[in-house]
């Protein structure tokens, strides 16, 4: 089982406190691992800055042949990777492969990306260039949803923009990511790319690091704001994506039985355990009562269970804490006078952290459902009359991540989401992201961006050189 640490070339035993990676379908114990200690960051900073020094002058093309030999060994590997993902996180088998199938795609992309120099003439006949330099050590950290995509959406573009990097993944699924930078390690030189395991404290200790240059982060936005607050010592350029709480708008105009689907899967995608799945549906009071049916329905078709057994459909939380706090935010709904849409909520395996998909209706505009990033199988739904004042409504939150128009009128549809206040507005669809388009969350759900030639060149500083004769 890959239960260690990777830093400079080698697998190394954490020297810190031991913990447990469970199985969230059974609550059993997969392996135990042993965090980093203090000295072994140190340790593993020192070595991804001495193996900078080198790793920066690397020629393009040889990056580039490095990076598609990573991924031809994912590719070959797919399944024990998969395997892997749903083990540990709970999915089930056919979303763990198609995470890794998105996380080779994102490489591919990524690889293809040529960074530009930029050729400058002012009216004064002077001439510059402007460099994308390399930033030195990046630090990574990343969450438990999805642990090996995310891990390649931090990892891919650090090191194409000829970074080393320190990846630190939740402690609740770091076997994915262990993989993932093992097969990395396969083709670049020591100390380019490296793994500490730990929790928060690790985390910590990395991102405050001195000698690191940049931080990424991925997961939740109290812990972004503690990354933030760090970064000021050493003014460390930090690219935060945090939590959100999407609204979906459907306007009356929708065929109610092509969008159910769409729909539910952009709620309920990975349990709802998704950064930018729908948290929030606004539908339209003439079609409210036929989408609502129809959701229902699609909810308690869904099978619960291991994500490694045939036809499991959905797999549970993945942790008892995410688990304890989505029970808590229902029951304070339903108290407040919420109803459960649809019936089979009891058809949830006896053990695991398992919730049934929840469709919620008449919930208080002052539910702590709304206002929490809740992250979970549960969907509150509410009927509007007039699209001017819904899109008020969705607006109101702290969090501005994702947000999407539901309507077969274009024009009406890209008139709404130009007034969405988030990061990314999708028309027809949900939490569908690109490889090609920035994504960063506006408001307190991030800072920076990620994905297309807009994040990887936030893994560079530019260098301008002025030319005089
Ligand atoms: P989390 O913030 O609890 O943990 C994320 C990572 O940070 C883990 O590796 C954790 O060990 C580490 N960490 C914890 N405390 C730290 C500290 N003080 N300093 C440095 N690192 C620390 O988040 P989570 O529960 O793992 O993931 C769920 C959250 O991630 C949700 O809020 C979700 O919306 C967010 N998320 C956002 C996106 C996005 O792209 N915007 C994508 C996926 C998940």
């Amino acid at each position: 089982m890959l239960n260690q640490m990777i830093y400079a070339g080698k697998t190394v035993a954490g020297q810190g406190i031991e913990f447990e990676v469970l199985n969230p379908a059974t609550e059993t114990t997969i392996t135990a691992c042993k965090s980093a200690s203090r000295e072994q960051v140190d340790i593993a900073v020192a070595a991804a800055k001495q193996a900078f020094s080198t790793w920066q002058h690397t020629a393009d093309s040889s990056v580039k042949a490095m990076l598609e030999a990573i991924a031809a060994d994912i590719a070959k590997e797919r399944s024990e990777i998969a395997r892997l993902i749903s083990l540990e996180q709970g999915k089930p088998l056919a979303m763990a492969e198609m995470e890794v199938d998105m996380g080779l795609y994102w490489l591919q992309v990524t690889n293809n990306l040529e960074i530009p120099v930029l050729e400058e003439r002012d009216p004064m006949g002077k001439t510059m260039q402007v460099f994308h330099r390399p930033l030195g050590v990046v630090a990574s950290i990343t969450p438990w949803n999805w642990p090996f995509m995310i891990a390649i959406w931090h990892i891919i573009p650090a090191l194409k923009a000829k970074n080393c990097v320190i990846n630190k993944p939740s402690e609740y699924t770091p076997l994915s990511t262990i993989y993932l930078i093992e097969i990395i390690n396969r083709h670049l030189p020591a100390g380019v790319c490296n793994v500490l395991l730990g929790a928060g404290e690790v985390g910590a200790a990395l991102s405050s690091h001195v000698d690191v240059e940049k931080v990424t982060f991925t997961g939740s936005t109290p812990v972004g704001q503690q990354i933030l607050a760090a970064s000021v010592d050493t003014l460390r350029s930090v690219v935060l994506e945090l939590g959100g709480n999407d609204a979906a708008i459907v306007c009356d105009d929708v065929d109610v039985e092509s969008v159910a689907e769409k729909i539910f899967m952009g709620a309920f995608l990975n349990a709802g355990q998704t950064c930018a799945c729908i948290k929030r549906l606004y539908v339209h009071e003439n079609i409210y009562d036929a989408l609502l049916q129809k959701l229902a329905a699609i909810a308690d078709q869904q099978v619960l269970g291991n994500g490694l057994d045939t036809g499991t459909t959905m797999g549970p939380l993945q942790n008892v804490k995410q688990y304890t706090k989505v029970k808590n935010l229902i029951a304070e709904a339903l108290e407040q006078g919420a109803s459960i849409a649809n019936q089979k909520l009891n058809a949830v395996p006896a053990q695991g952290y398992f919730i049934a998909p929840t469709i919620l209706t008449n919930v208080a505009a002052d539910s702590a459902i709304f206002a929490t990033e809740q992250f979970g199988p549960v969907l509150p739904v509410v009927k509007f009359s007039n699209l001017e004042e819904v899109i008020q409504q969705a607006n109101q939150l702290a969090y501005g991540l994702g947000g999407s128009i539901w309507s077969s009128d274009l024009n009406k549809a890209q008139q709404a989401a130009a007034q969405m206040q988030t990061g990314s507005v999708w028309i027809n669809s949900h939490a569908d992201v690109s490889p090609f388009a920035a994504f960063g969350g506006w408001k307190m759900s991030g800072l920076g961006y990620s994905f297309g030639l807009d994040g990887l060149l936030l893994f560079t500083r530019k260098q301008a050189i002025h030319f005089s004769v």
